[in-house]
């Protein structure tokens, strides 16, 4: 293994295998805002939010790149001038050579990701996404070739996009057999003769592909394969459920008073001002537990089909809220009768448990070559929270 600084490029490379750009939601920016892929990572800080304190962190630990979840210029923008807020930031960036990346919801939706993170702070087991993601179509394609070619023949396909399953790539199955043709008046065959029966040792071999580079394969295949006419089948795969997703569910051990449950999760989550809040009625059962880090209001009915006793996620509002735990909706029996839970946390908290993860996964993949940092700012932006009617206030200084 090498020993060199890995560059910012081989460690962009390593994120965008783990959280592919490509699984971003459209209207997401993530990956590089500012920095160059050629210059050496060395530090890496990682946080959920770039802002000026988290900036001033990496400058000052001499991070070469500060990873975020959230896109810094999420919202479009023409330029980046040093007396605009965000532009300020890009310019201390800049000079400070500091490179700013972000894996917003391509982390949430991955293995490894922002809700699985979250997830695993509760020892759920069975833990599935809660909105499984369309897993990309596939092709397989068999291709007929004389044994010497075979190994050319994978190089290319693998080149071109073929042979990749999960974290594995140039996957291949083969079958030796043997082929025939007769070449008619016109060919020009690369074995055999015009008019001649002619038998060669072939092989069969098999690759999966995403349809999308389907035209890029097969115009591989013809490239590389050395008949003047190439024998293949292709065939589409069926959709299949996907092991991404946004949230995720799982079961407790036992089940929990919702009471419990939330002192568990307060206990979990790393520290915030306001901590957590739950609504329900506070002695019911939980047991089947749906989260989903940051905003998740919108899958709140994701979680009720899905037979959730209770939803952890962040930025829950008033009414519907109030719908889910108290409308008795649906007649599936695993949640008639019994309105689920909610459990409301500053969703920097929810978010912030996937960094050690990321650090872990960094650590793996570049060893000593990378120092690693997880910022321990809590840019949850709420630094006061007084129960109502009680007397003493409790701060960030607590
Ligand atoms: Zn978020």
């Amino acid at each position: 293994m090498s020993t060199a600084v890995p560059s910012l490029a081989e460690v962009i490379a390593a994120l965008d295998r783990w959280y592919p750009p490509s699984t971003a939601e459209s209207w997401d920016a993530v990956g590089l805002t500012c920095g160059d892929p050629a210059e050496p990572a060395g530090r890496i800080l990682l946080a959920v939010d770039c802002v000026p304190a988290v900036v001033d962190e990496a400058v000052s630990m001499g991070a070469g790149l500060l990873i975020t979840h959230h896109p810094l210029l999420l919202s479009g923008v023409h330029g980046v001038p040093a007396d605009d807020a965000k532009g300020s930031m890009v310019h201390r960036m800049i000079r400070a050579g500091v490179a700013h990346f972000a894996a917003h919801t391509n982390a949430d939706i991955a293995r490894g990701g922002v809700s699985e993170a979250l997830a695993g702070l509760f020892s759920l087991a069975e833990v599935t996404p809660l909105v499984p993601s369309a897993r990309a179509s596939l092709d397989q394609l068999s291709v007929y070739a004389p044994r010497a070619a075979v190994p050319s023949l994978i190089d290319a396909l693998t080149a071109a996009g073929a042979g990749e399953v999960g974290n594995y790539d140039r996957c291949t199955f083969t079958v030796d057999g043997t082929g025939t043709f007769r070449p008619l008046p016109g060919a020009d065959p690369a074995i055999g003769d015009v008019g001649t029966v002619t038998s060669v040792a072939e092989t069969r071999l098999s690759m999966v592909l995403p349809r999308a580079v389907r035209s890029r394969v097969l115009a591989a295949m013809y490239a590389a394969h050395p008949y003047e006419e190439v024998a293949f089948e292709l065939t589409e795969q069926p959709p299949l459920p996907s092991d991404l997703g946004t949230g995720r569910i799982g079961r407790l051990a036992a089940p929990l008073p919702l009471r419990e449950f939330t002192q568990l999760v307060a206990q979990r989550l790393p520290r915030t001002v306001w901590g957590v809040r739950a609504a329900g009625e506070p002695d019911q059962p939980v047991q089947l537990v749906a989260v989903c880090g940051g905003s998740g209001g919108g899958y709140a009915e994701a979680a009720r089909a899905a037979g959730a006793d209770v939803y952890l996620t962040a930025d829950l509002k008033h009414h519907s809220t109030v719908e889910t735990v108290t409308e008795r909706t649906g007649t599936v029996s695993s949640y008639a009768g019994r309105p689920m839970a909610l459990i409301d946390a500053a969703h920097w908290a929810t978010e912030a448990p996937w960094l050690p993860v990321l650090a872990g996964r960094l650590s793996e993949e570049f060893s000593e070559r990378l120092t690693i940092g997880v910022s321990e700012l809590v840019t949850d932006p709420w630094t006061l929270h007084q129960p109502s009617g009680s007397a003493e206030p409790s701060s960030a200084a607590d």
